[in-house]
């Protein structure tokens, strides 16, 4: 099956009592059992749930992994993967990521005694140099956020292969239609589905996705001890969001293309991070790993002015003002004091998180009325 298809129909069969072609939402916590044991599979929903498992079928099958595990929200699912852990053990990390996912490893972790090494990956390389005894993971995020470095997958998954190391990937921002970490080496594939899989800004989600069959069993352990599950209505909006997840990030890479280069010739812009650019410092890996190049596009105003840069988010009226991404509609965000502010100044403007800096989520919205919008906000 190929990846449209399977968007559609990857993992799913249709409703064994009447035939439903959406899975139906079990709204159930259990399952009646004719004698002890005797059940169809299911006992308790926070181990099994069929409509999570519907999900759970689809996540798999469209980032060709073996097991889908879905969570209550991405914090969750990353959560799940940092308890194959134990204290002593040292995990490589991107150090331009996701505000929230460096809280939960410096927040929370550190003091649980599992130590977190920053490391700038734009040369994958560099990252062998941080490998100790110690090391058991490397966490990925690509395109980073906000900044969108491009990382080289395929690198750091010789890496970890050479040196036994587990490896995941954060594939929130570009999705299974852009890339797909697991055939380029990865062992879990995670993602806020809050974003672009859910697709319509109307549900928190987490979910992984793994080839090996002991690795799932590990996570699934987790899921069910630990018990940050999704419930049978998010399961439903996310299965049902992923089967247009194609149509709609081909429009979200037509129109980041468009904002892209609106933004890059316009004079009060001093800066456009987009993969897609060929000024990109690694738009070649972007254009080997990844199908496009997304609708995910940040910028920096001319004479790197916190004010300005607040004006200009303020005075949008298509884009909305808002933290997430990945929704059908254009979101803006200032990530010094939204998404980002949870990281200390310093080390956010280290990764190029500067004051002025703005971050786009371009929508699926006409592509007149989203330059139009920029126009007169930058004007
Ligand atoms: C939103 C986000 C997360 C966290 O997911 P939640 O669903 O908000 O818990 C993790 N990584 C990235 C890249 C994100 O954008």
């Amino acid at each position: 099956m190929k990846f449209n298809t399977k968007t559609i129909h990857g993992g799913q069969e249709y409703d064994k009592a009447y035939g439903a072609v959406m899975p139906p939402i079990y709204q159930t916590s259990t399952y009646a059992q004719t004698t002890p044991g005797g059940h169809k599979g299911y006992e308790y929903s926070r181990t099994h749930n069929p409509t999570r498992t519907a999900l759970e079928n689809a996540l798999a099958s469209i980032e060709n992994g073996e097991y889908g595990l879905a969570f209550g929200s991405g914090l969750a699912a990353i959560d799940a993967v940092l308890k194959l852990l134990k204290p002593g053990d040292e995990v490589i990390v991107t150090n331009d990521l996701y505000g929230g996912t460096y809280r939960l490893f410096t927040g929370i972790y550190e003091d649980f005694g599992i130590k977190f090494r920053f490391v700038e990956m734009n040369d994958a390389g560099n990252t062998e140099n941080y490998i100790s005894p110690a090391t058991r993971l490397i966490w990925v995020e690509t395109p980073t956020n906000p900044m969108m470095n491009i990382i080289d997958l395929e690198k750091i998954a010789a890496i970890a292969k050479k040196h036994r190391l587990l490896f995941a990937v954060d594939n929130t921002f570009a999705t299974p239609y852009l890339q797909q970490p697991l055939d380029l080496g990865a062992d879990i594939v995670m993602h806020s589905a809050t974003k672009y899989l859910g697709g319509h800004s109307d549900v928190v989600m987490g979910a992984l996705v793994v080839k090996a069959k002991e690795l799932a069993e590990k996570l699934r352990f987790i899921q069910n001890a630990s018990g940050a599950i999704c419930g049978p209505m998010d399961s439903f909006l996310v299965l049902r969001g992923i089967k247009t997840l194609h149509v709609r990030m081909q429009r979200h890479c037509e129109n980041g293309r468009e904002v892209a280069l609106f933004l890059a010739d316009h004079p009060l812009v001093e800066k456009v991070y987009w993969p897609g650019l060929e000024n990109h410092p690694n738009h070649d890996i972007a254009k080997r790993q990844m199908r496009d190049f997304g609708g995910m596009v940040s910028f920096v105003t001319r004479g790197n002015d916190f004010e300005k840069a607040i004006r200009v988010v303020e005075r949008l009226k298509v884009f909305t003002l808002a933290e997430s991404l990945g929704g059908v509609e254009s979101l803006a965000g200032h990530p010094a004091s939204m998404t980002h502010a949870s990281i200390p100044k310093e080390e956010r403007e280290r990764s190029g998180v500067v004051d002025s800096l703005i971050r786009l989520s371009v929508g699926i919205e006409d592509k007149e009325d989203l330059l139009e919008d920029l126009r007169q906000a930058l004007d």
